[in-house]
């Protein structure tokens, strides 16, 4: 089928990319002219393993990228809207991306003949996609449902494995009004080895929700269970080892560590929280997991500070500034509060990152930023793991740089050693 993608962000480049490899023809809508440019030289704009590949694959033959809505919309016969959809300054959802980007569809959709399916993949509130999109496109439209047809369909993929989870996914979830839209939506993954969930669009819409605030749950709770063990002098990562083998609960996402971050999490909390409000309801457990979540990584510094009380002066190697490993998105990222606290404190915060130090630089342009973890750690009074990269597993003679062979770790990358002052977390 032909297929417009509106929004060439995480989401929009990887479902476009795949959509292609599917062997749909693709056409990515963006505002930002860098963005279109790099698309069409088969550049990806933002990191993720295996989208290069796919876009020198198919980029010059079924998948192009432009800014031309109307060009988009009459050459396609399905538009799914994946701009960002981020929280207001009180925590709720910020819809206005999603309606200008339903108003240009809607606009273009008035010069155009013919059926139309518009599908909202970025994560909105329930009831977003029936009272928010589709009366904008009827708007701008002149038309009515039925002449065109809407449907939501959340996204469930992970950043850094997002090419995978794309084309490999546990669910697919379709929420549609009516039949036909539903199921040309859910035609489009034929290719892809999986039952497709179908519903009307606010319980597609809650299903993206609960499943990003029960997987945030899943962290703070594991927080506070590491916070509590650590007070006992309990291993948690043994304790949620032992937990996990309970069928009921699983074995995934018991890690605990310094805090969920990201594009994803804090916002679709928060924005949950914020729709909750709305109803009339007190989302008790909600607030309580972001609470969690910002007191976690200042818990880093209530440790260093344990071993070293006045960090004025004194030089911190941050290691690790991507919200997670194998990717570039710094959004949340767990340590921007704790460069934060540093600064405050009146440390010289020097940071590594195998990705992320460019996007970093736009927060904290003041702080030195180093190539390696080598150099990072070179001379440093005490260094902070706060991302998972695998090169933070193996570090080992590295540590013999350090002026003071302190370490903190907040993602369990390291075990207690001889030669170093190792400090966990949780453990
Ligand atoms: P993003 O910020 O990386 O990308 C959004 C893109 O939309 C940008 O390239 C921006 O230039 C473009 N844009 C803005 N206004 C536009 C307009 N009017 N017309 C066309 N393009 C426009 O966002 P993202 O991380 O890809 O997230 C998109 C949505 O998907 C969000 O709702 C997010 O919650 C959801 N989601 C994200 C992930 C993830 O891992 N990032 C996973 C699942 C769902």
């Amino acid at each position: 089928m032909k297929i417009s993608v509106i929004g060439t962000g995480y989401v929009g480049t990887v479902s476009a990319a795949c959509f292609a490899e599917l062997g749909h023809e693709v056409i990515c809508v963006d505002i930002e002219p860098l963005k279109i440019d790099m698309l069409n030289r088969g550049v990806p704009p933002i990191y993720e393993d295996g989208l290069s590949e796919l876009l020198e694959k198919h980029v010059g033959k079924n998948l192009s990228a432009t800014s031309d809505y109307d060009f988009a919309i009459n050459n396609s016969e399905v538009s799914f809207i994946c701009v960002g959809t981020p929280s207001n300054q009180d925590g709720k959802i910020d819809l206005a991306i999603v309606k200008a980007a339903s108003a240009s569809i809607g606009k273009s959709l008035r010069k155009k003949k013919g059926y139309h399916v518009i599908v909202v993949k970025s994560t909105v509130v329930p009831e977003t996609t029936e009272k928010g999109v589709l009366p904008i496109i009827e708007n701008q439209s002149g038309k009515k449902l039925g002449e065109f047809g809407i449907a939501m369909n959340p996204e469930f993929l992970r950043e850094g494995k997002a090419v995978h989870d794309f084309m490999h996914p546990d669910k697919i979830v379709v929420g549609s009004l009516d039949k036909r839209s539903g199921d040309i939506v859910a035609s489009l993954y034929s290719g892809i080895n999986c039952e497709v969930t179908r519903t009307n669009p606010r319980t597609a819409e809650m299903i993206k929700y609960v499943n990003n605030a029960f997987l945030a749950t899943k962290i703070s709770f594991s927080n506070e269970v590491g916070n509590i063990c650590k007070e006992l002098g309990i291993d948690t990562y043994e304790v949620m080892k032992a937990v996990g083998k309970d069928f009921r609960i699983g074995p995934h996402f018991l890690n605990s560590g310094a805090g969920f971050g990201g594009s994803c999490f804090p916002k679709d909390v928060k924005a949950l929280i914020g729709k909750a409000h709305d109803v009339g309801y007190e989302p008790t457990l909600l607030r309580s997991v972001m609470a969690v979540n910002e007191i976690q990584p200042l818990r880093m510094i209530t440790l260093l500070k344990n071993k070293l009380p006045d960090l004025k002066g004194k030089k911190i190697a941050v290691l690790g500034l991507a919200f997670k490993n194998d990717t570039d998105d710094i959004r949340e990222s767990r340590s921007i509060p704790v460069i934060k606290e540093l600064i405050e404190e009146g440390a010289q915060v020097c940071a590594y990152d195998k990705m992320a130090i460019e996007s970093m630089k736009r927060i904290f342009p003041d702080i030195e930023y180093c190539n390696s973890a080598i150099d990072v750690l070179r001379g440093s009074d005490a260094c902070l793991i706060m991302t998972e990269w695998g090169e933070f597993k193996s570090l080992d003679k590295e540590f013999n740089v350090m002026k003071n062979r302190l370490v903190i770790d907040g993602r369990h990358m390291q075990s207690p050693r001889k030669d170093v002052d190792y400090v966990g977390l949780c453990w």
